[in-house]
């Protein structure tokens, strides 16, 4: 049998990460689920994963911490002798317009959307290049390629994503990293089943496809992006948008 492949997902205690968690699990990865929640919302997670049959752990880590990042990487490389996958999914808004966007807001939501892409990249890396293997995706979103008003920060640190995983695709491409982005659109989530009917509607009239999507489908994004399938795919931004931004 294959040897497992070790998939680090950030932010994978809930939502979307804890769906590419999941996905890969069942696709014969193990899992270092990283965030920085308590354990305890995450135990679902970490059930369904042993579930899966998946070696699966839980660290506890702010991904804006540089240094704290560095320690997590190098504890997950002790406790499951490397890393192959990164997902870099951990993000968070804080939505106002301009006028009224504080320093905080700003600060904040660049420093756990796109510094903590970097602080992951920049200490997960190093043990990739020593296996001479290494698949990173890092989940933007079509915000980061359209802009949206009351997302200056949020749009910004997606953007971000984008020129960050264009530029580590060029430097690592030689060493077989790849480090690809993926930008979803609307997906449904608590979040959004707590619009009214009629937001709703005036959200699928923006969409092609008609509807939003799942968490399933960026899941299987990510699935496909780490797989051998896609072993010559690097520095692409694949939108799962349903036609959203074209
Ligand atoms: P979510 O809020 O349900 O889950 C985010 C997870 O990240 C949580 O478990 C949270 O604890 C964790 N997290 C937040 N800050 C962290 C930090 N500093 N360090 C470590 N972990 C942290 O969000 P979601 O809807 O599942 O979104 C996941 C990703 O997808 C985010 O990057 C988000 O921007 C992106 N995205 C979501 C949508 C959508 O429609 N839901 C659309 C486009 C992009």
């Amino acid at each position: 049998m294959a040897e497992k492949r070790v998939a680090l997902v950030t932010g994978a205690g809930r939502g979307i990460g804890a769906c590419i968690a999941k996905t890969l699990a069942a696709d014969a990865c193990d899992i270092a689920v990283v965030d920085y929640s308590d354990a305890s919302a995450a135990e679902e997670t970490m059930r369904e994963l042993a579930e899966l049959g998946a070696a699966a752990r839980y660290y506890q880590c702010d991904v804006s911490g540089f240094a704290a990042v560095k320690a997590v990487a190098d504890q997950i490389v002790k406790d499951f002798g490397k890393i192959d996958i990164l997902v870099n999914n951990a993000g968070v808004t804080a939505d106002d317009l301009l006028l009224r966007m504080s320093e905080a807001e700003w600060d904040r939501v660049l420093s756990i959307n796109l510094k903590g892409c970097f602080n992951m990249i920049k200490h997960v890396t190093p043990y990739m290049l020593r296996k001479r293997y290494g698949r990173i995706v890092s989940i933007s979103s079509v915000v980061g390629l359209m802009g949206n008003a009351g997302q200056a920060n949020y749009a910004a640190s997606k953007a971000g994503i984008i020129g960050l995983t264009k530029s580590v695709a060029k430097e690592l491409g030689s060493r077989n990293i790849t480090a690809n982005a993926v930008a979803p659109g609307f997906i449904r989530t608590a979040m959004t089943d707590a619009l009214t009917d009629e937001q709703k509607q005036a959200m699928y009239k923006l969409i092609p496809l008609g509807s939003l999507g799942e968490v399933q489908d960026i899941a299987n994004a990510v699935k496909f992006l780490v797989s051998e399938d896609a072993r010559y795919i690097t520095g692409v931004v694949l939108k799962v948008d349903g036609g959203m931004y074209i």
